[in-house]
């Protein structure tokens, strides 16, 4: 390989669903994934929810992406035999005081363009979900569970459909800007390659920052360095297996740092509980979730699932959310951007936390646009 026209870095479901949009016009394409699989990253390690795009600042990119994103989500996994389920959601008030809160959601819902939202009384969620205990609802049924992995990997199938070359084990390890596009350099098992790519995009995860600095950016002054959130799951006693059949939300925090710890299905049913939010003060890719945080699980989940005891929850897996706000600061949105100067012809995708699964066909098609301009 000694030029080509995109690299995309990272194969979790951005780069992959970036490399196919890229591979529909552009001629070459390469796609480099350090790991020895795609969408092995934060990818597989998710609530795996396509969300409908309700708690989103209205106009922000998560709300625009994560609303046309979902729609292009579920016609794609249709076509490519991936896993989707249209579950729907509800977002529960326990008490009369969080009743106002279900509203505020409704209308910024509605706002960002999100379907079929509706408010419930407690009789109406009791008839959906009975084993669910909520004074009021929102109910979302467009919102749904989908194999992510699976979604990456049919991207990243796609991609080599359409010509683009996808490279497992090959870790991006140098960028240097060299005529008006840039030199990559590219570790491969024993192997050392550089070759010339007019334009990077860099879908790194939670190393985005990381390939920014690589490329000569100063991530501090530019503010995108990532902090590394952990959000820890446990699985629910196989026993309560289809009792609920909906998603089912807690109104969430105040400080916006969470969607709050609820309760996630897996494709066969089966209930699990999660994230929650704990800041890894060093970034250390430790995914082992401490049995001491069940108590703080159980009474929160609890509140809206009378049904569970304390013995029900064993500790299940994590994930680690890229984030560039910390908890109680004002919650950033997606950094998506074609860089000028020292580094054009970069595009960068950096704090792609949630609702990045659901977004990504969105941010996809955002970056094959700015591909084009580029
Ligand atoms: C706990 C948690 C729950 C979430 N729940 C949801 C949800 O329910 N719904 C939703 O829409 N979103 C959710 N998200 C967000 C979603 O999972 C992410 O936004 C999405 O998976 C990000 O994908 P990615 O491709 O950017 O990252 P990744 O999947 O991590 O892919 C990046 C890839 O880049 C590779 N890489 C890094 N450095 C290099 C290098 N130097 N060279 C080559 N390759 C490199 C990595 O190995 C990795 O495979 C959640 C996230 C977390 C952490």
């Amino acid at each position: 390989m000694i030029e080509v026209d995109v690299t995309v870095i990272g194969g979790g479901i951005i780069g992959c669903a970036v490399a196919a949009e890229a591979a529909r016009s552009r001629r070459e394409v390469v796609l480099l994934e350090k790991e020895p699989r795609l969408g092995g990253g934060i990818t597989s390690r998710n609530s795996e929810v396509a969300h409908a795009g309700l708690y989103y600042r209205p106009g922000s990119l998560k709300a625009r992406s994560c609303v046309r994103g979902r729609r292009l989500l579920k016609e794609f996994c249709a076509r490519a035999g991936v896993d989707y389920r249209e579950t729907g959601k509800l977002i529960v008030a326990t008490t009369a005081q969080e009743e106002p809160e279900l509203a505020r959601l409704f209308a910024l819902g509605h706002e960002n363009g999100v379907e079929d939202l509706a408010l419930l009384g407690g009789q109406a969620v009791a008839a959906l979900e009975p084993a669910v205990r909520a004074t009021a609802a929102l109910h979302s049924p467009r919102t749904g569970v989908l194999d992510a992995e699976g979604a990456a990997k049919a991207y990243g199938r796609l991609a080599g459909e359409r010509g683009a070359q996808i490279l497992t084990e090959a870790e991006v390890t140098g960028l240097a800007p060299e005529r008006g596009g840039w030199r990559v350099a590219v570790r491969r098992g024993s192997e050392n390659w550089s070759h010339r790519s007019r334009c990077v995009v860099n879908a790194a995860g939670l190393h985005g920052d990381d390939i920014a600095a690589l490329a000569g950016i100063d991530v501090d002054a530019a503010r995108l360095r990532l902090r590394w959130s952990r959000g820890n799951y446990f699985d629910v006693d196989a026993r309560h297996g289809g009792r609920v059949t909906r998603l089912v939300y807690p109104v969430p925090p105040a400080d916006g740092s969470s969607l709050g710890v609820h309760l996630c299905l897996d494709r066969t049913g089966q209930l699990r509980l999660g994230p929650d939010v704990e800041e890894l003060p060093e970034r250390r890719e430790d995914y082992r979730v401490d049995p001491s945080r069940r108590a703080a699980f159980f009474a929160g989940a609890s509140r809206f699932l009378p049904f569970l005891t304390l013995a029900d929850l064993t500790p299940a897996m994590a994930g680690i959310r890229p984030r560039l706000a910390r908890a109680g600061e004002e919650v950033a949105d997606f950094y998506v951007q074609r860089e000028e100067g020292d580094q054009a012809g970069l595009i960068n995708l950096i704090g792609i936390e949630s609702p990045g699964l659901t977004a990504a066909p969105a941010l996809a098609e955002l970056v094959g646009q700015l591909l084009v301009a580029t």
